[in-house]
């Protein structure tokens, strides 16, 4: 057994990362995920002189970071208050970030030479790349010798009565896919959800994506061969939530947390699309504009969000539908029935919405509806709109009562989606439920159900709206987390 907890520097870094086949590892903290918390646990814990390893089943850390904000990274938020967040815990995500705010996660960065432009308070990194935050992660890593084991999949975390974790470990390959067809029949057994030959496909080609004119150097990367053991004086689970499985996000956190004595919120995906079942959706599929939407459960509103609704052929979608979409996921979770309406003139004063509708039935010009209704809703929609009252765009006005004439300019400021599901948390940007929040100590992250683990990021029951506030909420913990284990 390599014992890295008494080694200097200088040994750690000879001996780190060329374990033998089988050896057991023995640190002073083990870190579950490489995603943004794991990144900043790692990073919080080496700074503050402990020895860390840290294991992620994907190839290597801070995957995910490259894909958010569209390759941009929209790190944090400026605009902050308790509604940014959701919990089902009775407690405030807020203030829960209070000790290390948004505008010291981002000094963290420009202290280490990222420089950020914000746009109305959304705040990205200066050169619009998400993977200069990987990279930057990676590399304070590197120099703090932490050792980062990638390919590597946690199955087990155990504590005996000395107080250690005992932390079982298994190769999954990373991005080699012989290794992974190695490990793939026996894991089919294992959970047949886990693994099949097309999502390692769909994975790889991501991967690929991802990689594109990248030339991440992660030095100290390193993929364990076979089983093994890690034993850990504290351990750090920053293994996500589901959203995202192609960043290898399975949910693996909560049974490792709930086998440590934590119990889980219901998770649901959410800032994803909802799915609409109606197939007259594609005559509007393509459409993007702006919307005032208003949640509907059981006949009851439940939210209300504006921004660009996009219409898919199966799905509505869009920021203010990502907004609702937690909602949603927990009401159809509880059997009510869901719909999103729409009004797709939002904002528009009654008076002058009133002119156009007095425009629209005094017109007595035998033309289209298309030309009758021109310059209110795009095209695509108009048309979709129509067919709900049975009626085409290229109908004279003259064959149309002023009833429906009425009713088509009703439902532009009201329409209804009937929605059936979510899609799902392949499209999903977060996880809406997790371990609870009550279950966590506010300061240090440190689970109250077992001391000497902390949990962190999107495993916990928090999630945040779009625009920045996951990933503080993640990177933030993790910071904490990190810090307060290597203090103990
Ligand atoms: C497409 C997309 C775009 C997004 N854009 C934004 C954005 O612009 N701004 C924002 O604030 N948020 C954004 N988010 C959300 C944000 O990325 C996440 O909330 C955040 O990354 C969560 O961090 P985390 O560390 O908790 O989990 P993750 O980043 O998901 O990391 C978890 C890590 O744990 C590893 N892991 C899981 N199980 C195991 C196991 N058993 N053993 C070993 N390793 C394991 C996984 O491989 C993964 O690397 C986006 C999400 C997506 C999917």
């Amino acid at each position: 057994m390599t014992d890295y907890r008494n080694a200097t520097l200088n040994q750690k870094s000879d001996a780190w990362f060329t374990p033998e086949n089988g050896e057991t590892i023995r640190t002073e903290i083990a870190v579950i995920g490489g995603g943004a918390s794991g990144c900043m646990a790692a990073i919080g814990a080496a700074e503050s002189g402990a020895s860390v390893v840290v294991f992620d089943k994907n190839d290597r850390p801070a995957r995910k970071i490259c894909a958010t904000g569209n390759g941009r990274c929209n790190l944090v938020n400026l605009y902050q208050n308790e509604k940014c967040w959701y919990t089902s815990s009775g407690v405030s995500v807020r203030e829960r970030l209070a000790s290390f705010s948004e505008r010291d996660l981002l000094a963290f960065f420009e202290e280490r030479g990222i420089w950020f432009h914000d746009r109305q308070g959304y705040v990205y990194p200066g050169t619009d790349q998400a993977s200069v935050i990987a990279d930057l992660l990676i590399r304070e890593m590197n120099r703090l010798q932490v050792g980062v084991f990638s390919g590597t999949r946690v199955t087990g975390i155990e504590k005996d009565p000395s107080g250690a974790f005992r932390i079982t470990v298994e190769s999954v390959g990373g991005s080699d896919p012989g290794k992974e067809k190695n490990n793939r029949n026996r894991r089919k057994k294992e959970d047949p959800h886990k693994f099949d030959r097309n999502r390692y496909d769909r994975n790889r080609y991501a991967r690929n994506r991802y990689d594109r004119d990248r030339n991440l150097k992660t030095e100290s990367v390193q993929e364990i061969p076979e089983h093994r053991i890690c034993i850990a004086d504290r351990v750090i689970l920053c293994t996500g939530g589901l959203a995202g499985p192609v960043f290898g996000c399975g949910g693996d956190g909560y049974a490792l947390a709930e086998s440590l004595g934590h119990s889980l919120v219901p998770t649901v995906p959410a800032l994803t699309p909802l799915i609409c079942p109606e197939k007259a959706l594609k005559m509007a599929a393509g459409v993007r504009c702006p919307a005032a939407i208003t949640l509907i459960c059981d006949g009851e509103e439940t939210g209300a969000e504006q921004g660009e609704l996009q219409i898919t052929e199966t799905a509505v979608s869009g920021i203010p539908v990502f907004q609702l979409s937690r909602l949603a996921g927990y009401a159809l979770r509880e059997g009510r029935e869901v719909r999103v309406r729409a009004d797709f003139l939002p904002g528009m004063p009654e008076e002058e919405w009133q002119k156009h509708v007095d425009l629209r039935l005094r017109d007595d010009r035998n033309q289209t509806l298309e030309q009758l209704f021109m310059g209110l809703v795009h095209p695509k929609l108009l048309r979709f709109i129509l067919n709900r009252l049975e009626l085409v765009s290229e109908q004279k006005r003259a064959g149309v009562k002023t009833e429906q004439i009425r009713q088509v300019l009703q439902l532009m400021r009201g329409l209804d989606f009937e929605i059936t599901d979510l899609a799902g948390y392949e499209k999903a940007q977060v996880t809406a439920g997790g371990i609870p929040l009550t279950e966590t100590d506010p300061d240090t992250m440190e689970s109250l159900a077992c001391p000497g683990l902390y949990l962190a990021g999107e495993l916990l029951d928090a999630d945040g709206i779009c625009g920045g506030y996951n990933l503080q909420w993640a990177m933030t913990g993790g910071l904490l987390a990190g810090r307060a284990a290597a203090g103990k």
